[in-house]
């Protein structure tokens, strides 16, 4: 998997309604008046003002609901983004599927968008009801359609696993579902309960038992080996692709490339310094009014916003780790460049590669680590093949608490 150079990121702050489980950073659009069309317009002087040199090669729309948006502010809004990334290959948009209709299919289309994440997450109603979502399972097929009625072939559709005892027996019936509509790229997500969350609150006051950490390994592993029969790569701890779908803008973060993210709450890696907006509207809009692109540096925006979902230390909803064993504790909350480099390229299935962390970093592990690789190489988590190092098929499910060693 070569990665391209870097990538643009495009946070749409806006969702109909937020979901039970979701900790991103999203509003409803109808509590703020003329909220899309202020969005748009500054989002524009964002991307008026990026570095003249940065020229991505991968664009991706995520949020939020990027699908949400009104169709003339949609149309309005690619055509500001595209018209800045003249040379982007791989243009990804995340769908709604109740969001979807035949002339937003064909306004991406149109515009150039030539990849959808679909999040689908469930093809069983009353799971969608439990994980409060606003699309019904009948949804997600027909939105397929249409995008591949409008010639979009390259689909994502996320999945979650996981889920209480009393809501569903497991992800067998999704799988299927989901492989019937053969998408090129499938993301699976195991539930998290985050602080502050609907869901989160209806398991502290015990309306639901969650799932044991043993079965839903067991069900991570029976995704994985399913996912591989019908013909996907487990390339990532929660992706699976067809060979040559793997999702290239993902693969920038994880092999330490640069990108820029423009809107509330979006993260930028950029010539070797991390930068972020809070997750809220009024500081996103007051920095962007006096100087166009203006996220703070991440160390002052560490006393401002928790890190970074891909750096986070704790368990994520695109992570599929869980408890750690007691050996393994987690030590550090903020990485040195060379760690995060590391942390990031284990997500890879093929590991990180240590001729290209010298080449990057002038580190080696040697000077990163003191021992801690070794260690958890004789407790089975990482294993060193040539060039690189990369976690055990055992220790994939308890990845954070491998990475909280590392970082
Ligand atoms: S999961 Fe997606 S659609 Fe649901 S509230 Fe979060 S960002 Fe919006």
């Amino acid at each position: 998997m070569t990665p391209p150079a870097s990538g643009l990121y495009v946070h749409v702050p806006f969702c109909l309604r937020k979901c039970a489980y979701c900790d991103f950073y999203s509003e409803v659009p109808s509590a703020r008046p003329d909220a899309e069309r202020d969005y748009a317009e500054l989002l524009g002087r964002e991307l008026a003002s990026l570095p003249e040199l940065f020229d991505p090669e991968t664009v991706y729309l995520g949020g939020g609901t990027p699908s949400a948006l009104s169709l003339p502010v949609l149309q309005a809004l690619l055509k500001s983004i595209l018209s800045r990334t003249p040379h982007a290959e791989e243009i990804t948009c995340e769908v709604n599927p109740g969001t979807l209709t035949k002339e937003k299919a064909k306004v991406l289309r149109d515009a150039g968008v030539n990849r959808v994440s679909l999040g689908a997450q469930s093809f069983d109603d009353r799971t969608l009801a439990f994980l409060g979502r606003i699309h019904r399972a009948e949804e997600i097929g027909d939105a397929c359609r249409m995008l591949h009625h409008q010639g979009i072939d390259n689909l994502s559709l996320d999945l979650i696993y996981g889920l209480p005892p009393s809501i569903s027996h497991g992800p067998e019936d999704d799988l299927e579902r989901l492989i019937e509509l053969a998408p090129d790229h499938i993301s699976c997500y195991a539930l998290t309960y985050e602080p502050g969350t609907p869901l989160h609150r209806d398991l502290e006051d015990e309306r639901f038992r969650p799932l044991d950490d043993e079965t839903c390994r067991n069900q991570y592993d029976a995704i994985r080996a399913r996912l591989k029969a019908a013909g996907y790569i487990h390339y990532e701890l929660s992706n699976f692709a067809r060979p040559g779908r793997e999702c290239r803008h993902n693969l920038i973060y994880w092999t330490g490339g640069d990108y820029i993210g423009v809107g509330p709450a979006a993260h930028s890696y950029w010539q070797g310094r991390r930068y972020g907006y809070p997750r809220e509207w009024t500081a996103w809009h007051g920095r962007v009014e006096c100087g166009g692109w203006n996220p703070v540096a991440e160390e002052e925006l560490d006393e401002m916003a928790p890190a970074p979902a891909e750096l986070k230390c704790q368990k994520s909803r695109a992570d599929p780790g869980r408890d750690a064993p007691a050996e393994l504790k987690c030590q550090k909350s903020r990485a040195d460049p060379g760690r995060e480099w590391v942390v990031l390229g284990l997500r890879l299935l093929e590991g990180v590669s240590l001729s290209a962390l010298r080449e990057r970093t002038g580190l080696s592990l040697e000077d990163l680590y003191d021992g801690e690789v070794e260690r958890l190489i004789g407790l089975g988590m990482l294993v060193l093949e040539g060039d690189r190092l990369r976690l055990t098929e055992e220790a994939l499910f308890i990845s954070n608490a491998v990475f909280s060693e590392l970082i």
